[in-house]
């Protein structure tokens, strides 16, 4: 399927870049970024000059338009019973992983009369499948450094096994460094967890910041013990995709409670005589709150606790106090700031961000904190926000010169993402085509139309009139 972009020329040359779809099975945020488009397209045609938004706009509705179709198939449960099991089947959750055959080659799911099918003769359960978001290459290095590779890399350049870099990543790689926009954000959407607690992911506006990348900062993990040998009692691996250390201030981050208290015993300790028993005491649940976090999928409770009594035992005994979680880095800083802005409106406009946790006045979460382990590789908010420069790059093999010419030299730029609330779409349009206005009545009257969902179908457009509003319209 050809890549569908929309350009709109902003008041500013500055360019925003809004992307849907990376993940074909999160209809509902395909849903806000053809909401932006509606709205934007009226603007336009009511005033070609006072319409446009500030920022030149560039809007990507579906990056993978066949995993998007199969998903709604799947929610219709209209597929046939061997894409049922890719539907149902967690290694592919209906569109949201990529199916490539065991050599990794891109399986092509053909569309006849609006039914998604697999090759003749193909067998669904000899797929691998691919997860779109972890394709990018090592934060400070451009799409020419994998062009040289099979694909994807670790950040020491060995490609990772059996995962080939999917087309419609390339396009967009190039897209984002022939462009070099500003600001990028990307739609997305969450189910709502168990529980929703600090630390674990909820639907909500987060952001990746501009930061530096360094190879060695990143993976000073305080959840990951830094003894190899620790690391193997405990069945703790590093992961060496790691970039929140750097990009965050993990000990003060409202967005991240046990390993900020974690961050905060580590360094506390670091100094003191291994040989105190108290120390050790507090090594020790430092170690099995560590070892919880690494088996927790769905929440973090237990090691939550357990980072409590850490806490509480140095405070008794080496005179340890705790820093309070704030969010007044988020609140100054810019980048951060763009995120809090955008989840105010949403939610002021009706939609639902509890993720954000916006009625916590000065500890709001603006940061991602990835619950459970994900799949090797380098996502979108890793990369996007790191500048490219010509010369030595601090990721990559020992060293790694970028060329002075490449074409993906440029500065880092902030990656919001949106975490629509749950993943089902109103039914507002079908299959692209809009049924319903933006007081979501049919277009047609006479027109005996599918249902509608009227809230889900204002809910969405809430999320849209903030994006538009602040994240297009509104100068850095
Ligand atoms: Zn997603």
């Amino acid at each position: 399927m050809p890549l569908t972009a929309h350009f709109f020329e902003g008041k500013s040359p500055d360019v925003a870049l809004v992307i849907a779809g990376v993940h074909g099975s999160e209809v509902s945020g395909i849903e806000v970024a053809q909401w932006i488009l509606v709205k934007l397209y009226r603007r336009i045609n009511a005033d070609r000059e006072k319409g446009r938004p500030h920022y030149t706009t560039i809007i990507i509705p579906e990056l993978f338009p066949d995993q998007a179709a199969l998903a709604r198939q799947c929610s219709r449960r209209d597929v046939d019973p061997q894409l049922q099991t890719l539907c149902d089947d967690n290694h592919s959750r209906g569109g949201r992983y990529i199916p490539v055959s065991q050599r990794g080659q891109r399986i092509v799911l053909s569309q006849t009369r609006g039914r998604t099918s697999v090759p003749a003769g193909d067998n669904v359960s000899n797929y691998k499948f691919i997860e779109p978001n972890r394709q990018f290459p090592p934060p400070a290095l451009p799409l020419s450094y994998l062009n040289r590779r099979p694909g994807p890399t670790f950040p020491d350049g060995t490609p990772i096994p059996g995962v080939p870099l999917l087309d419609e990543t390339r396009w967009l790689l190039q897209f984002i460094e022939f462009y070099k926009p500003k600001r990028i954000a990307s739609v997305h959407a969450h189910s709502i967890p168990n529980v929703i607690e600090k630390g674990t992911d909820a639907p909500g506006i987060f952001v990746d910041p501009r930061y530096k990348y360094d190879k060695r900062g990143c993976l000073n993990d305080p959840m990951v013990p830094t003894d190899p040998q620790k690391q193997r009692e405990l069945g703790i691996k590093p992961n060496p995709f790691e970039t929140n250390p750097c990009k965050f201030d993990l000990a003060k981050d409202p967005a991240f409670p046990v390993i900020g208290l974690i961050k905060q015993l580590n360094d506390t300790i670091a100094n003191m005589n291994k040989d105190d028993p108290k120390v050790q005491n507090v090594r020790n649940l430092i170690e099995q709150t560590q070892k919880l976090f690494a088996g927790e999928k769905e929440n973090h409770a237990e090691s939550r606790a357990k980072a409590e009594e850490a806490a509480n035992e140095a405070e008794r005994n080496l005179n340890f106090r705790r820093v309070r979680p704030t969010s007044d880095i988020a609140r100054t800083r810019d980048n951060d700031r763009l995120a809090l802005e955008i989840a105010r409106m949403a939610q002021t406009e009706g939609a639902r961000v509890p993720g954000n946790w916006l009625g916590e006045m000065g500890r709001e979460v603006m940061h991602y904190a990835k619950s459970a382990a994900t799949r090797p590789g380098f996502s979108l908010g890793d990369w996007g926000p790191v500048d490219v420069k010509s010369g030595t790059a601090p990721s990559g093999p020992p060293v790694y010169s970028v060329p002075d010419k490449d074409p993906g030299i440029r500065d880092g730029a902030p990656v919001i993402t949106v975490e629509v609330y749950q993943y089902p779409e109103s039914g507002a349009f079908r299959d692209g085509v809009q049924i319903v206005d933006e007081d979501c009545k049919p277009l047609d009257p006479k027109q005996f139309g599918p249902i509608v969902n009227v809230p889900r179908c204002k809910e969405l457009q809430a999320y849209a009139k903030a994006l538009l509003t602040i994240f297009l319209d509104r100068p850095a």
